[in-house]
């Protein structure tokens, strides 16, 4: 079988038996990781500028 990665398409390595397997790459994963770290602090400030929204109109 052969291993692709399902996010950037490339060929990790190959095992006995037939077929495809897709994983995530540790390159991928690692990047994945960072990208998720910048959007919790996105998701953070959007959080604050609703809450502040919300409780002007509410006034
Ligand atoms: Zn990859």
């Amino acid at each position: 079988m052969t291993i692709i990665c399902a996010w950037c398409k490339r060929v990790l390595g190959t095992k006995q038996g037939t077929g495809t397997v897709y994983v995530m790459c540790p390159e991928y994963l690692a990047k994945l990781r960072s990208e998720i770290v910048t959007l919790r602090r996105h998701l953070i400030g959007a959080e604050r500028v609703t809450e502040k929204l919300l409780k002007k109109e509410g006034e």
